[in-house]
C-alpha cells in the first residue's frame, strides 16, 4: 500500500497527434469562442497562419511580439488589444513564453486559452502564471489561466533547433524531477514524472541523431504534456524559485537555466526520496540521477554552467543570499552555506559527485 496521500488532478482537453493543428478552429468552436485573439511566437508564425484561416470569421485578431517571463507591460498591452477587439477566446501557439502571455489576459478575463505548444516547457498543462516587473518574477496559480484544450502536433516542433530543443527538454525534465520531492508530492504525480522522463529521454537521443523524426517529436510532446502535469500536480519547489530568481532577477534564459541548476538542486535533494531517485535513474538509463542528468545535458549539448549563460560568480554569490532570506522550504534544510555552495557549482557548472 502507498503511503497517504492527496492529489488533485486539473481538468483540460488534450488533443495528440501528428496534423492535429487542423483541428484547433473546431476546438475552438466546441468552447464557443466567437472572437479568437491568436498569440504566436515569431517562428509559429506559419502555424498562426493557417489556424487564423481555418477560424474564419471566429479570427479577430493576433498578437507576434512576445517575450520571455511575461514583462508587465506586453502583459499590460496585450489585456487592451484583447478589450479592443472584445474577444472571447485565445489561442496560443508557441513556446511557454506565447502561452505565458495568453495566461496574464486569462488571469484578468477568464477568457479560455487553447494552447498549442511547439517547445516541451509544459506550461500548457499548468495553472501557473508568471510575469516580470522591475526585475522580480512574481508567480502564482490560479485555475482560470489553465488552457481549457491543448492540441499536441509533433509535425510542429519538427523545425525546433537542436540547441532549444536540448534545453527545452533539460526544462520538461526538471519538472519531472522536481515533482518527486515537493511537499505535494504523490504516488501518482511520481508514475506520471517517471514516465515523462522516460519519453523525453528516449526522444531526445532519437531527434539528436535526426532533429526531424517524427516518432521522436512526438516522444518529446508526449513527454512534455506529462512533465507538466507532473508540475501542474505536485507544484514548485526549490530548483523551480532558484531557476525563477535568477530568470526573473538576472535576466537569464529559462530552459537553460534548469539545465545548469537541476543537477545541483537533484545531487542535494534525490537521496531523500529514494524510490523515485531509483525509477528515475532507470527512466534516463543512469547509474546515478544527479550526474545522469548532467552527463545527459552535456552529451546533448545543453550548457550546464550559470557561467556561459552570462552570470558572475558575484551574482551567483548574491542569489544564493538573498534566496536564503526567505527562509525556503525543502526535503532537505538548506541554510545560506549550502545554497552558496550549490549556487557556485551550478554557476562553475562542475559535474556533481
Ligand atoms: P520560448 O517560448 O521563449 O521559446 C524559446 C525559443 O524557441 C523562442 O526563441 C521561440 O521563438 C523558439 N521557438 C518556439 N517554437 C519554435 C519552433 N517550433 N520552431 C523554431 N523555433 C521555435 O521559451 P520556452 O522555454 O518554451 O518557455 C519559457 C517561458 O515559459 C518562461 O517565461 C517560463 O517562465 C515559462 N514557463 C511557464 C510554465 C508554467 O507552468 N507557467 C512552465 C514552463 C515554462
Amino acid at each position: 500500500m502507498p503511503e497517504s496521500f492527496v492529489h488533485t488532478g486539473f481538468p483540460s482537453r488534450i488533443v495528440f497527434g501528428a496534423g492535429t493543428l487542423d483541428q484547433v478552429a473546431a476546438e475552438v468552436e466546441s468552447l464557443q469562442i466567437s472572437k479568437a485573439l491568436v498569440i504566436a511566437t515569431g517562428s509559429a508564425r506559419d502555424a498562426a497562419d493557417v489556424v487564423e484561416l481555418g477560424l474564419e470569421d471566429r479570427f479577430a485578431g493576433r498578437i507576434d511580439e512576445v517575450r520571455q517571463h511575461v514583462p508587465v507591460e506586453r502583459a499590460d498591452a496585450a489585456r487592451a488589444k484583447a478589450r479592443e477587439i472584445s474577444a472571447d477566446g485565445i489561442v496560443a501557439l508557441g513556446g511557454g513564453s506565447a502561452i505565458g502571455l495568453a495566461k496574464a489576459i486569462a488571469l484578468t478575463t477568464g477568457l479560455p486559452i487553447v494552447a498549442v505548444p511547439t517547445t516541451y516547457a509544459g506550461s500548457e498543462m499548468t495553472p501557473v502564471w508568471g510575469q516580470t516587473a522591475d526585475g522580480a518574477k512574481t508567480t502564482g496559480t490560479d485555475l482560470a489561466v489553465l488552457p481549457r484544450t491543448v492540441v499536441y502536433d509533433p509535425v510542429l516542433s519538427r523545425g525546433l533547433p537542436l540547441g532549444i530543443t536540448a534545453a527545452s527538454v533539460a526544462n520538461a525534465l526538471a519538472h519531472c524531477v522536481e515533482a518527486t520531492w515537493t511537499v505535494k508530492a504523490d504516488p501518482i504525480t511520481e508514475l506520471t514524472a517517471v514516465e515523462g522522463a522516460r519519453a523525453l529521454h528516449d526522444g531526445l537521443l532519437a531527434v539528436v541523431e535526426d532533429p526531424h523524426d517524427l516518432d521522436a517529436r512526438g516522444n518529446l510532446l508526449y513527454g512534455a504534456c506529462l512533465a507538466g502535469s507532473a508540475l501542474a500536480t505536485a507544484g514548485t519547489g526549490l530548483h523551480h524559485k532558484l531557476c525563477h530568481l535568477l530568470g526573473g532577477t538576472y535576466g537569464l534564459p529559462h530552459a537553460e537555466t534548469h539545465a545548469a541548476v537541476l543537477p545541483q538542486v537533484t545531487h542535494l535533494n534525490a537521496p531523500a526520496v529514494p524510490r523515485a531517485k531509483s525509477r528515475l535513474e532507470s527512466a534516463i538509463q543512469a547509474e546515478n540521477l544527479a550526474t545522469g542528468l548532467y552527463d545527459f545535458f552535456s552529451t546533448t549539448g545543453v550548457p550546464t554552467s550559470l557561467r556561459a549563460l552570462g552570470l558572475s560568480e558575484q551574482q551567483a554569490k548574491e542569489a544564493a543570499q538573498q534566496f536564503a532570506a526567505g527562509n525556503p522550504a525543502n526535503v532537505v534544510p538548506v541554510d545560506e552555506k549550502t545554497l552558496t555552495e550549490l549556487l557556485l557549482a551550478a554557476w562553475s557548472g562542475e559535474r556533481p559527485s
